[in-house]
């Protein structure tokens, strides 16, 4: 927050541009986290308790944050003893809003939060499935509006916006690969054809980056500084939070796990690659295994539904997988060393006929020491996590820098 009151905020070492500073501390960590405690805000940026009080007492006279008067809504669990939990400090909506947008097969969900992290807002309409580039953001537009209106806001209130697509994105161009499922998209450059129309920074990411960031600020990462979230649908991916950051790597390709090769010799991968996790864990390559067994038409909430039931193939089947997937992530973690690694996607509804099996073979290929405190636990947000994701992007993508 740039100092309003003296119009100096640059000055190096004067009182007026550390208190500056200070406010800007306190208004990033509290768009960081959504909700902290006084003593949660003195931990995270460093400053005095006496100096956060201040900083609180200035902010709530600006009308730029609240205090709730209890602190049962704390989202972000840190360990604090109960008796130092003061009273839970939040932003404002006057500070702004951050908006989703989740482009579906079929269908386009909007959505839109303040900056204390509360999802306020959600519009949802059906898509033709061959429908252009420039038609999707139009109707994007249109749902925004909606949402924003219902919330008696204008597109002026919105500091970011994120956005997914069920596409490949070309990291250096920006422009939406293929093929894909959205065939009007190919060759479009989607964020910058959304800020256009929209008029606001569009911020554009792929699924397994959006699974991440919305389990971390939402869901089954919550709390945690290193997490590693692999998505296991018909397209296998990981995304990283690193130190508390989202990890895309030098040229956005960070976290394909998917394509770690698991046997040189392998079936052929649609990368060009032999062996991949892909080609052995994707929906599809599972639904195939089981096909010739137990019929056509099956899907994998089927296939779930049949082991849970004791159909052993079906049980087999899905621990193959985890085990597949645990030999991947035996590597990651001896890489990474995450706190935490969720999985997500469709085949996280096999919860743990596939996550047990995927727990022993980290055990038994990773360093022990890289996983002793490792937690391996089921997404929590399911279907909503693409669009929750895009929300945290845009929450993120708000952050004053
Ligand atoms: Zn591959």
């Amino acid at each position: 927050m740039r100092d309003k009151e003296n119009g100096d905020p640059g000055r190096p070492g004067s009182q007026s541009s550390l208190k500056s500073a200070n406010q800007h501390r306190v208004v990033r960590a509290l768009q960081m986290s959504g909700e902290l405690t006084q003593a949660e805000i003195a931990r995270r940026t460093g400053l005095a308790p006496a100096t956060v009080s201040n900083m609180v007492k200035e902010l709530t006279a600006a009308g730029m944050v609240k205090e709730l008067t209890a602190a049962g809504m704390v989202t972000v669990p840190d360990g604090d003893h109960p008796g130092q939990r003061g009273r839970a400090v939040r932003l404002t909506r006057k500070m702004g809003l951050a908006v989703g947008i989740d482009f579906g097969h079929r269908h386009l969900t909007v959505a839109v939060a303040d900056m204390a992290h509360d999802v306020l807002a959600e519009e949802r309409v059906e898509l033709a499935a061959g429908h252009r580039a420039e038609e999707g953001v139009v109707q994007a537009g249109t749902l925004l509006d909606a949402a924003l209106d219902r919330l008696g806001c204008g597109r002026t209130s919105v500091l970011a916006v994120g956005m997914g697509l069920p596409a490949p994105l070309e990291t250096d161009t920006g422009e939406v690969g293929g093929p894909s499922i959205l065939p009007g998209w190919v060759g479009v450059d989607a964020a910058a054809i959304a800020s256009d129309h929209l008029g606001i920074a569009v911020h554009v990411d792929n699924d397994a980056n959006l699974g991440v960031l919305a389990e971390h600020m939402w869901g089954a990462g919550r709390g945690t500084t290193d997490l590693a979230y692999i998505k296991l649908s018909d397209g296998v991916g990981a995304g990283l939070v690193l130190d508390g950051r989202l990890y895309r790597g030098r040229g956005g390709t960070a976290g394909e796990i998917g394509h770690v090769t698991l046997d040189e010799f392998g079936q052929v991968c649609r990368c060009g690659n032999r062996g991949c996790l892909e080609t052995l864990v994707a929906s599809h390559v599972v639904i195939a295994l089981l096909e010739p067994s137990r019929g056509t038409g099956l899907s994998i909430a089927d296939v779930v539904a049949m082991a849970e039931n004791g159909d052993a193939a079906c049980v087999r089947v899905l621990a193959d997988t985890g085990r597949h997937v645990g030999v991947a992530a035996a590597s990651l973690c001896n890489l990474l060393n995450p706190e935490r690694l969720v999985i997500g996607g469709e085949l996280a509804l096999a919860g743990d006929l596939l996550l047990g099996p995927l727990r022993e073979v980290l055990a038994r290929y990773a360093v022990p020491s890289a996983v002793r405190s490792l937690e391996v636990r089921v997404a929590e947000l399911g279907s909503r996590a693409q669009v929750l994701g895009a929300v945290a992007l845009g929450l993120r993508s708000a952050l004053p820098a």
